[in-house]
């Protein structure tokens, strides 16, 4: 019987992106090339959309401009920089002996490692190279390059940099987007969010600019930018007013909530 020339492997997009969407690499089992590249229709999440990004990736992959080798700046840095292509050996041997000058010369913090993400995965972002840098005393990078401020709110709001499962949407009936353009920036939420609209769910969307979000949201509130504080404060005094607020839920997943409802510009305005 003929063996079929191609075969199907289901794997997960390796960019450091929260989505993971899911593919189908389909691979040409005689060069053992990816040849064809698609969204995982059955994925329950991701549903077989992939970004651009992605749905060109074997361009980028294969693509006889990509830098597969080390190169090494010749002249002058900018625009008349040139680069010559040198051995792994060659690089390996030049930067441990720059790195020894400027140990030897400046000390450990005159190296600055500069890394993020990308495609490298847990071990080689977080792994490889820590304990390296650490033993010869080098800069720290304060990893704000990419989502530092989506972090901090993140475990403010919800005590570690996660939001609520995506799924979670089709359980609820009234569904808040604040400062958030899902359409551009969460894409696999948006069939989510048809869904619960056709379930009956309402919709709000909090943001001073009209984006594809918003037009696809029952009400569209567009505070001032910075002003959205007020406006929280304004909403909790409204929950806390008329007794809404999930006292147990605030007992067992919040602190200083008490303090915060008694003394804060709360209780300022349930006074008057
Ligand atoms: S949205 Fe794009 S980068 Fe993010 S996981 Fe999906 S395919 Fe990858």
């Amino acid at each position: 019987m003929r063996q079929p020339k191609f075969k199907n492997i289901n794997v997960t997009c390796p960019h450091d992106c929260p989505d993971t969407c899911s593919l189908v690499v389909t691979v040409d089992k005689s060069s053992g090339k990816a040849v064809k590249l698609k969204g995982n229709d059955k994925h329950p999440i991701t549903k077989g959309f992939l970004c651009n990004k992605v749905n060109h990736y074997l361009d980028l992959v294969y693509n006889k401009n990509r830098v597969l080798y080390p190169h090494v700046r010749i002249g002058p840095k900018g625009s008349k920089g040139k680069f010559k292509k040198v051995s792994w050996d060659y690089a390996l041997k030049l930067i441990s002996k720059n790195i020894k000058t400027n140990l030897e010369k400046y000390g450990g913090d005159s190296i600055q490692p500069y890394s993020y993400s990308g495609t490298l995965g847990m071990l080689g972002y977080w792994g490889m190279s820590e304990r390296f840098w650490n033993k010869v005393g080098a800069s720290r990078l304060g990893r704000t390059i990419c989502i530092a401020a989506a972090s901090t709110a993140g475990i403010y709001t919800y005590g570690a940099a996660c939001g609520p499962a995506i799924d979670e949407v089709l359980k609820t009936t009234l569904i808040i987007l604040w400062g958030t353009n899902v359409a551009s920036t969460h894409v696999h939420m948006v069939p989510f969010l048809e869904e619960a609209k056709k379930n009956g769910a309402k919709i709000v969307c909090i943001d001073p600019r009209e984006t594809r979000t918003s037009v696809m949201s029952h009400w569209h509130l567009q505070p001032k930018p910075g002003t959205d504080a007020a406006l929280a404060l304004g909403m909790m005094n409204e929950i806390v007013k008329n007794n809404l607020h999930d006292k147990s839920f605030l007992k067992n997943h919040t602190t200083g909530h008490e303090d915060f409802i008694k003394k804060s510009f709360l209780n300022i305005i349930l006074a008057k």
